[in-house]
């Protein structure tokens, strides 16, 4: 079945930008580094300059895994700090003096002031890695097999994560069957009237569905992959609720949008909903380093040790960053700035859709996770294309890659993001040939 969707493609034209060495070496599934085809080097903030010395904004900040943006000072000081210090680098889970720091102050900072009461379980350092564990843990205490995941989720692409996630081809990839996942429609899916969480508690109730009882459901707040799909806070419970009433597992999968990208440390905050697992990878590190991991309700925490192993569980230098990361969690001037910026964003936004009001516009997403999508679906990625000439680095989402997603760093300077949105209208512009825009906006790098 997957076969045919793997046909080789040629190298893509702009393969030709590239030095040879990528491309006579690296193996054709390299992606990104097709779309922002430069050669980095260096970076601050939401800067990242090639080796030309060409100066580009990051809306992309490592599909958020920099939220702090790169080379945040006071994290990078303190990786440093350890280093110099030669600090423990590898240890695999065994007890360090950075693990017990990073507990104590996750303890401190994250869970202690919102009422949370939850284990840390440290899997490998990949997302999908936290979200295999996740699934353990809920087959293994409720001794089911099947997992519901919605349309459009994105899990990461290990066999049991890809499992889950919604993307046809990156599902054909895997080249086998990926069983125990019950798919449903997410939010929205069918239309503003259609509760999808009303149609869940019906399929669980109902013996003749077709649908087995549960392990676990697993959500995203944001579907930041699937192409920014939100869901309500009602939904959100009513999901979270009539799981719970039935044993089911709620598994919460803050990859991505936790970790501030939503203007709360975990992106469910405010919503009463208290998951049983929450995964969080990406920026939990805080510069950037690999680093997963997995909260789960204390009696569920059932799995015998050594059965989830992996060299690289506790990576600590993470743990450094990740500790000198949850520093601006403590300092209010941090949070107010980050609503501030929430707002910004969405002012931006709509201010983008009112001003190109015959491409239909909409703003999709949450928070400072933000995007925009077009009745003409090849928009967005043309408007990524002509946003890197300009210097700024955009990328779509989307199963038809048909939204432009915005994932500025959280800390991001006022002349950056005005840089990057005077980038961001130019290259819409650009790329809907409105020449009176392009002019005004200027050329290549304002
Ligand atoms: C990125 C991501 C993953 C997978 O993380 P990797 O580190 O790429 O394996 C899982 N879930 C969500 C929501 C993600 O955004």
């Amino acid at each position: 079945m997957a076969v045919v969707s793997l046909e080789r493609t040629r190298t893509p034209t702009n393969d030709l930008d590239q030095p040879d060495i990528f491309a006579r070496h690296e193996s054709d599934i390299r992606l990104y580094c097709r779309r922002f085809a430069s050669v980095f080097v260096s970076a601050s903030s939401a800067t990242i300059v090639d080796e030309g010395g060409r100066e580009y904004i990051d809306f992309l900040s490592g599909a958020g895994a920099l939220n702090y943006g790169h080379n945040p000072e006071p994290i990078k000081r303190a990786v440093i700090d350890y280093l110099s210090k030669d600090g423990i680098l590898h240890a695999l889970d065994m007890h360090t003096v950075a693990k017990r720091d990073f507990i104590s102050a996750f303890y401190e900072t994250v869970l202690r002031p919102r009422g949370l009461d939850y284990k840390l379980a440290f899997s490998g350092p990949t997302g999908t890695n936290a979200v295999e564990l996740a699934m353990k843990f809920a087959r293994q205490v409720t001794k089911r097999e099947s997992i519901v995941a919605f349309t459009n989720a994105y899990h990461g692409v290990s066999l049991g994560s890809l499992a889950l996630t919604g993307n046809r081809s990156k599902r054909a990839a895997a080249g086998i069957c990926l069983p125990g996942v019950a798919r449903l429609p997410y939010d929205g899916y069918l239309g503003a009237g259609f509760d999808t969480a009303a149609l869940f508690e019906r399929l669980l109730d109902d013996e003749g569905s077709g649908i087995d009882m549960p392990a676990a459901v697993i959500i995203e707040t944001v579907q930041a992959e699937g192409g920014l799909n939100t869901c309500s806070a009602q939904w959100l419970r009513r999901i979270c609720e009539t799981a719970k009433r039935r044993g089911i597992v709620t598994i919460v999968d803050d990859i991505q949008v936790g970790c501030g990208r939503t203007g709360t440390f975990f992106s469910f905050e405010g919503t009463g909903v208290e998951p049983d697992i929450i995964c969080l990878s990406k920026s939990l590190s805080g510069i950037g380093q690999p680093f997963s991991l997995v909260l789960i309700k204390p009696e569920l925490d059932c799995l015998p040790p050594g059965v989830h192993n992996g060299t690289f569980r506790g990576n600590n230098l993470a743990f450094v960053g990740a500790r000198a990361a949850l520093d601006y969690w403590s300092d209010p001037l941090f949070q107010r700035r980050l609503e501030g910026l929430c707002c910004v964003l969405r002012e931006r936004f709509d201010a983008i859709a009112r001003e190109f009001p015959t491409l239909q516009t909409r703003v999709v997403g949450r928070g400072a996770v933000l995007g925009l999508t077009w009745s003409d679906a090849t928009l967005a990625r043309r408007v990524s294309a002509a946003a890197f000439r300009r210097g700024l680095i955009i990328e779509t989402c989307g199963a038809r890659d048909q939204v432009l997603k915005a994932l500025p760093p959280l800390t991001i300077r006022e002349d950056e993001l005005d840089s990057g949105f005077k980038r961001l209208h130019g290259a819409i512009a650009d790329a809907t040939g409105n020449p009176r825009k392009a002019n005004r906006q200027g050329g290549q790098h304002d």
